[in-house]
């Protein structure tokens, strides 16, 4: 299971490894924590007590210092694994839910029609209906949009880059995430 890291002002940052998490609560970098701990982390022996260090790891932990990412600024990265994600890996044509491997990017308006390589110009399809379209708008190929794409927010794109996201998680991402996502569905 991985740990949420926030920013101290409580943004997400990243997604981050026990062990990893472990170095911060070590170095005293850990501000505020929600949730449960989940994971027990144990060190060395300590010279001064004689007892062994253990580190209580909670799901989620606001880190001291923690610099802002410039990401808080930009629309996050588009990635196929994140696209079928905010798509439900639902084809946006046939409406059908497909495996990873038989998802592609579709292009709404063709990238050698000078459609770019937006969330917003992009929407999951099957391989046979981007076949079916090809270097069609979906007008000219009569085939309409089931769906929407849209741009998701930065906590929405934590929630698409989480592997197993715990239920403290999940609550706390989700409470930022705008009523219209599909990950309200
Ligand atoms: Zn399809």
């Amino acid at each position: 299971m991985d740990v949420l890291q926030l920013d101290v002002s409580g943004r997400p940052q990243a997604w981050i490894t026990a062990k990893e998490a472990a170095v911060i609560y070590a170095c005293d970098g850990v501000a505020w924590t929600l949730g449960e701990a989940f994971h027990v982390l144990r060190g060395g022996i300590q010279r001064a007590t004689g007892r062994q260090s253990r580190i209580e790891v909670h799901p989620i932990i606001a880190v001291r210092g923690a610099i802002p990412t410039r990401a808080w600024r930009q629309s996050p990265a588009l990635s196929n694994p994140k696209l079928f994600a905010r798509d439900r890996y639902l084809c946006a044509y046939c409406g059908h839910r497909h495996v990873f491997d038989d998802l592609t990017r579709e292009h709404i308006v063709p990238t050698s029609r000078g459609g770019r390589d937006t969330w917003m110009n992009c929407i999951t399809a099957c391989r046979g209906c981007n076949g079916r379209k090809g270097n069609r708008l979906p007008e000219e190929a009569h085939m309409s949009l089931l769906y929407l794409p849209y741009v998701p927010s930065l906590h929405e794109d934590m929630i698409l880059r989480g592997r197993r996201i715990l239920a403290d998680q999940m609550e706390f991402l989700l409470a930022s995430v705008p009523r219209s996502s599909r990950l309200h569905g």
